[in-house]
Parts: structure tokens; C-alpha cells; sequence
């Protein structure tokens, strides 16, 4: 998708601060933090949303997970505690329309989350 932002990020068109990459997944810090570490990690392949998720897509989204729990060992909040969230559609707080997962740790997370 040319004009999708993460998809340029994936291919380097814009250069985001990359905290782990690997053949599938991107992460990179979000560029308004909403805790001291607040990393985005995203398939490198283009999906909009979770409600366009294919059983084909099942272990993609399983390394969200993965590499979500190695880079918060990564930042040093593995084991004090963090958040990962995945935002769907305008309710649920979606902006940018490339499945991406929000890794937040550092702080006491809130709940409910408004
Ligand atoms: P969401 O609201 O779940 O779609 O989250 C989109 C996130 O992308 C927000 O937390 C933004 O701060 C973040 N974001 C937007 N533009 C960039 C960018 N150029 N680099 C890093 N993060 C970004
Ligand atoms: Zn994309």
C-alpha cells in the first residue's frame, strides 16, 4: 500500500527509530509516547485492521505477541509489567490503518483505559 504510512516505514521510505526487526515484523518507538517506553510493532505485510484478519493470518498475529514480549525484556519492563493493545476502527481508536500493536511499559497502566 503506497500511501500507508507503516508500509513506508517498512520499506524504508520513512525511517522510524527500529527497536526489532525481523523477516515479518517491525517495532519502532511511537512518536507521541504515551508511557517512558511506548514501542509499535507491526506485520511487515500490509493488513488494515483486525476485522480483515484470514485464518492465513494466524501466526502473523502471533508474532505481534512474541516480539512484543522480547522487546519489553529489550526496554527492562518484562517483568515489572506492560500493556499491548491493538486499536480497531474509529471506536476502538484506530488512526493509522495498518494493523500495528502498542507495547506501553515504564508506568502504572491505568484501567479501565479511556
Ligand atoms: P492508533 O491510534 O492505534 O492507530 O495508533 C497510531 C499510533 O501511531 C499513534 O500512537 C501515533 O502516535 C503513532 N504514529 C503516528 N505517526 C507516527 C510516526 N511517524 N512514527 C511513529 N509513530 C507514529
Ligand atoms: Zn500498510
Amino acid at each position: 500500500m503506497s500511501d500507508c504510512l507503516f508500509c513506508k516505514m517498512v520499506t524504508g521510505e520513512i525511517a522510524p527509530d527500529v527497536v526489532y526487526e525481523d523477516d515479518d515484523v517491525l517495532a519502532f518507538r511511537d512518536i507521541n509516547p504515551q508511557a517512558p517506553t511506548h514501542v509499535l510493532i507491526v506485520p511487515k505485510r500490509h493488513i488494515s485492521t483486525l476485522n480483515d484478519l484470514e485464518p492465513d493470518d494466524a501466526r502473523l498475529i502471533g508474532q505481534l505477541s512474541l516480539a512484543a514480549a522480547r522487546v519489553a525484556a529489550q526496554e527492562g519492563v518484562a517483568d515489572a509489567g506492560y500493556r499491548t493493545l491493538i486499536n480497531t476502527n474509529r471506536e476502538g481508536g484506530q488512526v493509522v490503518f495498518h494493523i500495528h500493536m502498542h507495547l506501553m511499559g515504564g508506568r502504572r497502566m491505568g484501567w479501565p483505559p479511556g
